[in-house]
């Protein structure tokens, strides 16, 4: 099965290069504004392909394209000094306006998986672009969310309550950002309340325990960022795994984000909700029991990215 990867600079290569080694699709195509790039990068990670699993990964352009079940959009542009918030994601809209209809026109039956940042606001914006041109359901786009924020929970709190974190189950949902929330109310190890599995293990849990690990999961990017510049294994892992699930049509949930009518009373918004992931793109949606808290601040967070949209100008109803 064939993979679009757009944008092979670090989150786009590392995602193809997480494929190679967990053996997800037979084809991964690169294309990139910079070729040069894109040949390189895919050069690089073939040759990881004798040491994982029988893929062919090369550079490409649209047309190559043709035949993907699957695209991942993470094509972007920096921000340059001086350049407002707002300035840059017209930037990255403008760069959207002109890439999305490219993969649509040899891809038109794909899935499209956006991992741009802000990932919130790009998924919607590419939802309206793939409705408004081409007709294209929402469901059919989906972005990465917070599948890493609630990887990142659930690692630390493996870690603190020392169990498989395949067993710890809470997400995080919400913009993939400053305003996301945990889930702490629903959060469950091995189908026990996180607080009374603690007090049965004589874990300690107290509300400091709680806000250190949510500054840890909140602000891992920017730490990350003062370390060593960008971020990519983890998204890069999330993305492997998100395209995996669709091929696969697990119907996984997962912490992706797709256009939504109402969320917590913010209407046509995109932000991240628990969602059933299968080969058709997003096969259904949840709406989690949250506590008083969860739902003002999910309500907070959905009126932030509402804000950045309406700071576009994209008004109109594409859930
Ligand atoms: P990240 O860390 O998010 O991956 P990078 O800057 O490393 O960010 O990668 C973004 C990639 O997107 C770059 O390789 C850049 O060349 C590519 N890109 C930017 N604009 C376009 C465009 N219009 N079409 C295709 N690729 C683009």
């Amino acid at each position: 099965m064939k993979i679009g990867i757009v944008g092979s600079g670090l989150v786009g290569s590392t995602a193809a290069y997480a494929m190679v080694m967990r053996g997800v699709g037979r084809e991964i195509i690169l294309v990139d504004l910079d070729k040069e790039r894109a040949i390189a990068e895919a050069e690089d990670i073939f040759h990881a392909v004798p040491f994982a699993h029988p893929l062919t990964v090369r550079a490409g352009e649209y047309a190559d394209l043709a035949g993907a079940r699957v695209v991942i959009m993470a094509a972007g542009v920096g921000q340059k000094p001086g350049e407002t918030r707002l300035q840059l994601l017209e930037r990255n809209t403008a760069v959207f306006r002109a890439v999305i209809p490219q993969i649509y026109k040899y891809a038109p039956d794909c899935i499209i998986v956006v991992a741009t940042n802000p990932v919130d606001v790009m998924t919607h914006v590419t939802a309206y672009i793939a409705k408004e041109q081409f007709g294209i359901p929402s469901h059919r786009v989906l972005g990465s969310g917070t599948t890493l924020d609630t990887a990142r929970f659930r690692a630390l709190l493996s870690r603190h309550v020392e169990v498989d974190s395949t067993h710890v189950h809470g997400y995080v949902i919400g913009e993939h950002g400053d305003s996301e929330v945990l889930t702490w109310s629903l959060t469950t190890i091995g189908q026990i309340p996180l607080d009374e599995f603690c007090r049965m293990r004589d874990i300690p849990m107290t509300a400091d325990i709680k806000a250190d690990i949510d500054d840890k999961v909140r602000n891992a990017a920017y730490q990350i960022i003062n370390g060593k510049g960008a971020t990519y294994y983890g998204v890069g892992s999330a993305l492997a795994r998100i395209v995996s699930n669709i091929l696969g049509n697990r119907r996984s949930i997962m912490t992706v984000c797709t256009p939504r009518e109402d969320i917590e009373g913010v209407k046509n918004v995109t932000v991240t909700l628990p969602h059933l992931v299968g080969g058709d793109g997003i096969e259904g949606e949840f709406v989690l029991p949250l506590s008083e808290d969860e739902h003002a601040a999910l309500h907070r967070s959905a009126s932030i990215i509402r804000g950045l949209l309406d700071d576009l100008a994209i008004s109109e109803g594409i859930a």
